[in-house]
């Protein structure tokens, strides 16, 4: 056997063994053991003897003895209705998977053990998945002024003012995106696409949202978008700050072709921008035809790019506002299309409710993709926060089951036909949109799940339900108590006093 010392990475006062090729055990590899000393938890020879089965990579400063260290975490959630199903279930979590999911028994043969969790009867989804939202911006609305039009136009001047005042840092971007993050987690988000501006040459935003992707793994998975919000040709050096950042490490290529100089000069970006998705194999999520203008027609453009290189799968049509628009006759010839490209959506009701047909005289546009139609032609949609209180809009709390409520009211969707299985929009749709395939509740599939306040998609949608317990790798996040008022005049009528 081969010992070698080494300094701990992470502590000075820690030291290693690195043991190299142990034939007691057969093992052939490098592992560490505990330096024998005072208060070291191994020192005797026979200490030695044995912590060669603590097969333990990482530092000795973080590892506990075997009788303290973590067993395999294991909990159940008791009494879970699984949607679409009449019947309740346990469902047993162990580490980062589902294990089991079993009906429940008519007799339990004992009771539930510590850190199990009983659904009584409640609804058990995956978690929320917010497929596009700009963390970036998030927390930075009134700074440095208000947007008096209200229009995305003056949006973006004013976000222009903060990279060009030096508001734009990256301590500041971080610690407020991570309260965005942390808003939306409570909301029973787990998984987020961001984009993030990289038209402005001291990388801020990106380095500090790249930096955040790695601290909230535990309980967040965040994907960046390398965003340029002011074009690839119609800011300068626009793509070449787009091919540093997918250097960097962003993990999905964006684009804004109706802010191009000219419709060629958008067509040419998607051209670009679908190159420089192939050459770094990264899915596409493109800002397309967000405005008000019939003429705007950069989704068809998508579709034909993405149909010819068979990525339509990793690619994501954005906002596409200006298809509230379209005629009728063009609507018919676009939506197959898009079904045949396999092209994805997602949508951002609020926001555009907000931003869009400001000025316009009555009747006003509504701004907001059809989400019907592309439903019924199988193209999936996610419904997207955008977001969270920044130049753009003054409101968002990362609520998705708010951003559903509003979608389906926009997009007459309260139908019998929708409202079963309404919070697709916000768990299936989206998580194909970050290319996650397997995010659903089955044997096997990575524990990323919430319990909520309600029994079914309905009435998730209708009493916005609260997310009770929120589950992320088979790691728990949060939970909270089922809230009710406690009524102060008995029965609620007046004059009826409890005392
Ligand atoms: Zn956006």
């Amino acid at each position: 056997m081969t010992v070698r010392k080494k300094r701990c990475p992470r502590s000075d006062s820690s030291w290693l063994d690195s043991v190299v090729e142990g034939p007691d055990t057969g093992y052939s590899g490098q592992f560490f053991l505990w330096q024998g000393g005072a208060g070291s938890p191994c020192g005797s020879p026979l200490d030695l003897y044995l912590s060669i089965y603590r097969i333990r990579l990482g530092c000795a400063c973080t590892r506990r003895p075997r009788n303290q260290r973590k067993k395999r975490n294991i909990m159940h959630i008791l009494n879970a209705r699984l949607r679409g199903e009449t019947t309740l279930v346990d469902i047993e979590i162990e580490g980062e998977r589902i294990a089991r999911i079993t009906p429940v028994p008519e007799t339990r043969e004992h009771a539930p053990r510590p850190g199990d969790y009983d659904a009584a009867g409640r609804l058990v989804t995956p978690q929320f998945v917010e497929a596009h939202i700009h963390l970036d911006y998030a927390n930075t609305e009134g700074v440095p002024r208000e947007n008096e039009s209200g229009t995305l136009f003056e949006a973006i001047e004013i976000w222009g003012e903060r990279k060009r005042l030096g508001l734009h840092t990256k301590e500041d971007i971080k610690v407020k995106a991570l309260a965005a993050a942390r808003r939306a987690a409570e909301h029973g988000v787990g998984f987020i696409r961001t984009h993030v501006d990289v038209t402005d040459p001291s990388f801020a935003g990106f380095e500090a949202l790249a930096e955040l992707r790695d601290e909230i793994r535990p309980w967040c998975d965040l994907q960046i978008v390398a965003f340029p919000q002011n074009g690839i040709y119609a800011f300068a050096g626009g793509d070449k700050l787009m091919e540093r950042a997918m250097d960097a490490g962003a993990d999905v290529v964006g684009g804004i072709p109706h802010l191009e100089p000219t419709r060629e000069a958008g067509v040419a970006s998607l051209a670009w921008l679908f190159d420089l998705a192939e050459k770094h194999s990264a899915p596409i999520d493109v800002h397309t035809d967000e405005i008000d203008d019939p003429h705007s027609r950069f989704v068809e453009v998508m579709a034909a790019e993405a149909a010819k290189r068979s990525m339509g799968e990793q690619t994501v049509v954005s906002h596409s506002v200006a298809m509230a628009y379209y005629s009728p006759g063009y609507i018919a010839r676009l939506m197959p299309k898009l079904a045949a490209a396999k092209v994805r959506f997602a949508v951002c009701p609020n926001e555009n409710l907000h931003l869009q047909g400001l000025g316009f005289s009555g009747p006003v546009p509504r701004g907001v993709a059809p989400v019907k139609t592309l439903t019924e032609y199988g193209i999936p949609v996610s419904f997207c926060q955008d977001s969270m209180s920044d130049p753009f809009y003054p409101m968002g709390d990362g609520d998705l089951l708010r951003i559903l409520d509003s979608g389906l009211h926009v997009s007459h969707m309260l139908t019998p036909q929708h409202l079963p299985t309404a919070l697709d929009f916000i768990t299936s749709n989206p998580a194909g949109n970050l290319g996650m395939t397997d995010h659903d509740i089955a044997e096997g599939r990575a524990a990323n799940l919430l319990v909520l306040d309600a029994t079914d998609d309905r009435e998730a949608v209708q009493t916005k339900a609260s997310v009770l317990l929120s589950i992320h790798r088979g790691t728990e996040v949060l939970r909270r108590e089922p809230s009710a008022p406690t009524w102060t005049i008995e029965d609620g009528t007046p004059g009826n006093d409890p005392a």
